[in-house]
């Protein structure tokens, strides 16, 4: 459109940008820019802890038009996902000719009469691209997220996120305490216990953790999902599916709930030098706090063009909730119903197609 250097932004080249960029190719859109901010493909998979499989991973769906099967081979379960699928993502670039600018960091978007002012970092440079549209997708990894609790800083242990989790090796001979109700902090509490000799872990989280036997049909899966979007529709913050799903049982989950791996307690209320107390005066002594308290939606740098609700979320709208409600130009990705691998897929086509309408393309 008049005035712009691109048709359309995608911002982030995870699974969601990917999607994006794979169907606005399809919808017509080829006046595009695709950046990322890390060196390599990827998205948030390359940084996930080195003992993340793609066998134990909930699952990474296939990206349009190449499975990972497809790409990696039969046996690819086995791999690290760490590695997996940033090949995977790598392939799917070359395959369909997506070219992402990578890394280039986006520090601002800007309203500009023209679109959008897309001010980034490109090889220690300071530089602004016009957009007329924007398809967000950032994703969540960068924006790891530990509720407030007085005296945390007086710990005088370790503390770390699942972010900066590395594996079991690391918590031999300690006491972890683990801190959340997600399936990472089931998946940590199981790694830890089972494989770091001598460990013992303890688990505490603010909501109880609801353990569901299954079957997990598709049914109960989309109404996770539209449960999430109506929170982004009414502008409310988005929470995750799995706080929405409970913990799907699986063998891994019964067999360490049999062994005693899985006994959670209700939320600590206090944080010392030596670990934490509960108010009805009992207190645990601790080597680690693991917080597994999830993420929060890496969307910083829109802040100029003021987007959130006073309660914090973004109002959505569309077919799928792809579009901000008080900028059609705008989708986003990954966020909300779309924060999954499936979601994303989906989310992109129907953001390309947004994008596509837009400009007066279909
Ligand atoms: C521990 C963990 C495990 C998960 N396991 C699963 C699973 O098994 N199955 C599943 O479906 N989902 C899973 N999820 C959710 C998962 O993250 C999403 O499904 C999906 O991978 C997210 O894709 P995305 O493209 O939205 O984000 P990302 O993969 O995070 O991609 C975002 C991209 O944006 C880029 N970026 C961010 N900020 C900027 C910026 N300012 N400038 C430039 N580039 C930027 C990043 O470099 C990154 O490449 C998991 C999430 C977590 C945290």
């Amino acid at each position: 459109m008049a005035g712009a250097d691109v048709d359309v932004a995608v911002l982030g080249a995870g699974q969601a940008g990917l999607s994006g960029a794979y169907y606005l190719v399809k919808f017509g859109v080829d006046r595009s820019l695709i950046v990322d901010h890390y060196e390599r493909p990827g998205g948030a998979w390359q940084h996930r802890w080195p003992t993340l499989t793609l066998a134990t991973a909930n699952r990474v769906h296939d990206l349009p038009g190449l499975g990972i099967v497809e790409a990696l081979g039969t046996d690819c379960d086995a791999l690290p996902a760490a590695s997996a699928v940033p090949e995977y993502f790598g392939q799917y670039e070359d395959k369909f000719g997506i070219e992402v600018q990578r890394p280039v960091h986006v520090r601002r978007v800007r309203p500009d009469p023209a679109g959008f002012a897309i001010d980034h970092v490109r090889d220690g440079r300071d530089a602004t691209v016009i957009a007329s549209t924007l398809i967000n997708a950032t994703g969540t990894w960068d924006r790891p997220f530990i509720p407030f609790f007085a005296g945390r800083n007086t710990f005088r242990g370790t503390q770390l996120h699942t972010h900066d989790y590395r594996g079991p090796a690391d918590f031999a001979g300690r006491r972890v305490l683990v801190v959340g109700a997600g399936i990472s902090a089931v998946q940590l509490l199981i790694e830890i216990g089972r494989e770091a000799p001598g460990a013992q872990t303890f688990w505490c989280s603010r909501r109880e953790p609801v353990f569901d036997p299954g079957p997990f049909s598709p049914e109960r899966g989309r109404e996770a999902v539209a449960r999430v979007e109506r929170r982004v529709r009414a502008g409310l913050p988005p929470t995750s599916v799995v706080s929405v799903t409970g913990l799907p049982e699986n063998d891994s989950i019964r067999a360490a709930r049999r062994d005693g791996l899985l006994r959670w307690r209700p939320m600590f209320t206090a944080i010392d030098a030596d670990g934490v107390t509960w108010d009805t005066g009992e207190r645990l002594d601790v080597d680690v706090l693991l917080w597994c308290t999830g993420f929060r939606s890496s969307l910083d740098h829109l802040g100029p063009l003021h987007l959130r609700e006073a309660g914090g979320g973004i109002t959505m709208t569309g077919r799928l909730a792809t579009t901000v409600a008080a900028d059609h130009r705008i989708q986003l990705l990954g966020y909300g119903p779309s924060a999954s691998t499936i979601g994303a897929n989906r989310a992109g086509r129907e953001a390309a197609r947004n994008v596509a309408e837009y400009l007066g393309l279909t």
